[in-house]
């Protein structure tokens, strides 16, 4: 654990993210002895709340691992002292100069050591510019360093994520910024580099001349619960693609970094993220859930959203890198909600096997082998090959090459929530596992053609209305197929 005293601020305290999230994690790395021995939580949020009614609240929301653990009552006995709520303004100055008063009072139990501060905000976006502009008048620390954790929306453009950049460019420095992406925290998006790069396997093979097409598929089985608010501006190719989708292709894509130092790895993804062509509004299916049997579960009538609203629940594409390793592979992307199951992987499909060896005892093509990389839920890497089936037959089948990690490794149901994962490299300034600045831009210009076609066209088209708990709009297959690619379903 880090030695020096550090204070930690959740800007936004009252809010979903901070309960399910935020709170959980940071009790979590208390559990495992991973925060210093001495912290000190701020609650900050404008409504008025009891020190025990926050505390409550903690509590009653742990949702990490370790809430089955032997120890989890006594740690938490231990931790909650720790933690103190602090009702103020977004917009005031008297409210954060009180905020730093606290927290001074804290850093001066220690006079002869750094202290550092650690701002969480976990606000909605329009509340981003008032909350730093404070923090950096009236919120730094002189004692330490100073680093704000920051989570998407990032705007939802080229343009307004520029104009978001340079708003707070004048208050924190790229140094101090880390831009969460939380699926850069999940165990198997951190695995990839691994596999790619500390395999001889599996480089040689990685690019057009092996690999057919690649698939990355998000799928939800539910709808926006209680977020419809929020969803209905963005819509999943802001909420999901531009950002958690394709930071899982820039990692499969890249070239080798030179080193893990985190510019070295952020570098290489920004070259890949350049060499994708900016998408258009074609080159995509929309969808949007409804529920014929149930119809107030339809996105329609949920609450909070807009009277035949258009923004997609559900969207598939296809992208083409221009580059010397993938061009001519076509990269699929598909994200719902509502759909028939909850899944995200990555499907590796290789080329088929040229020549006719075994076309006496097989009539069709032989199936593509598939590398498969499952995110969530259930980890695991596995290969799908073919096989002679067992005994006199001289029959092919498809069989797996598995690593299933629930059987692999025993301490595999421990694996840390990603926030935990990403708290803890904020804490050690620890870079590679957030957006860079122009990781973003480059990220923003690959969707907003596509986005701004969608918007000045939105009277010309509606989304296609698929089944709850189904399996998305066919026209997702016909996409798939323009490229000569099926959407791999199942195991
Ligand atoms: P939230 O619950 O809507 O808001 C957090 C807190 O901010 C609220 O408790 C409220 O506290 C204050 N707030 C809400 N609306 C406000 C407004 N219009 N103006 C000023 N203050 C307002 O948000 P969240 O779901 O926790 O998300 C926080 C941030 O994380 C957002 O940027 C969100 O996009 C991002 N995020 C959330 C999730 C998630 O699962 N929830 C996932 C990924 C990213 P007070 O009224 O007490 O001040």
């Amino acid at each position: 654990a880090k030695e020096e005293p550090l204070c930690i601020v959740v800007v936004g305290a009252s809010g979903d993210l901070a309960k399910k999230k935020t709170f959980p994690a940071l009790f979590s790395l208390y559990y495992h002895d991973l925060l210093p021995n001495d912290f000190l939580i701020v609650g900050y949020a404008r409504r008025p709340m009891s020190q025990e009614d926050f505390r409550n609240s903690i509590m009653e929301s742990l949702t990490c691992r370790v809430i089955d653990g032997p120890q989890c009552q006594q740690k938490m006995d231990e931790f909650l002292p720790k933690c103190h709520y602090m009702s103020g303004m977004y917009n005031k100055t008297e409210d954060f100069v009180r905020l730093d008063q606290l927290l001074n009072n804290f850093e001066q139990s220690f006079p002869n050591t750094r202290v550092d501060r650690l701002y969480y905000l976990a606000v909605p976006s329009q509340v981003f510019e008032d909350v730093v502009h404070h923090i950096h008048y009236s919120g730094r620390t002189k004692r330490g360093w100073n680093r704000i954790v920051m989570e998407k929306p990032f705007g939802k453009d080229t343009t307004s994520y520029l104009q978001l950049r340079n708003s707070l460019r004048n208050c924190i420095s790229e140094d101090e910024i880390y831009r969460i992406d939380h699926y850069l925290g999940k165990e198997l998006v951190q695995n990839l580099m691994v596999l790619r790069f500390a395999n001889y396997l599996f480089e040689p093979l990685w690019n057009r001349d092996h690999i057919a097409s690649i698939q990355i598929v998000f799928k939800e089985n539910f709808g926006v619960e209680g977020r419809a608010g929020y969803f209905d501006e963005y819509g999943i190719i802001r909420d999901i693609m531009q950002n958690h989708l394709l930071q899982v292709m820039a990692l499969l894509g890249m070239e080798q970094p030179v080193t893990l130092h985190a510019e070295d790895i952020r570098d290489e993804k920004v070259k890949f993220l350049r060499c994708i062509r900016p998408l258009k509004a074609s080159d995509f299916v929309l969808g949007q859930y409804r529920d014929r049997q149930n119809p107030q579960r339809s996105y329609l009538s949920e609450p909070g959203i807009v009277n035949n609203s258009h923004t997609p629940t559900f969207a598939a594409c296809v992208f083409q890198v221009n580059n010397r390793r993938w061009s001519g592979v076509p990269f699929l992307m598909k994200a719902g909600k509502a759909l028939d199951e909850r899944k995200a992987e990555i499907r590796i499909q290789f080329q088929s096997v040229p020549g006719g060896l075994f076309s006496q005892i097989v009539s069709s093509h032989l199936p593509h082998n598939e590398l498969v990389i499952r995110v969530q839920p259930d980890e695991a890497i596995y290969m799908r090959i073919l096989s002679k089936a067992p005994g006199f037959t001289s029959r092919l089948e498809e069989a797996r090459l598995n690593l299933f990690y629930r059987t692999a490794w025993e301490d595999s149901k421990d694996i840390p929530d990603a926030y935990e994962r990403l708290i803890l490299d904020v804490i050690h300034g620890e870079k590679s596992l957030f957006i860079r600045d122009d990781e973003l831009e480059v990220a923003w210009n690959i969707f907003t053609p596509a986005l701004k076609e969608m918007e000045l066209t939105q009277d010309a088209w509606k989304p296609i209305l698929y089944d709850y708990g189904g399996r998305g709009p066919v026209e997702s297959d016909y996409l798939a197929a323009k490229y000569g690619v099926q959407w791999s379903e199942g195991d």
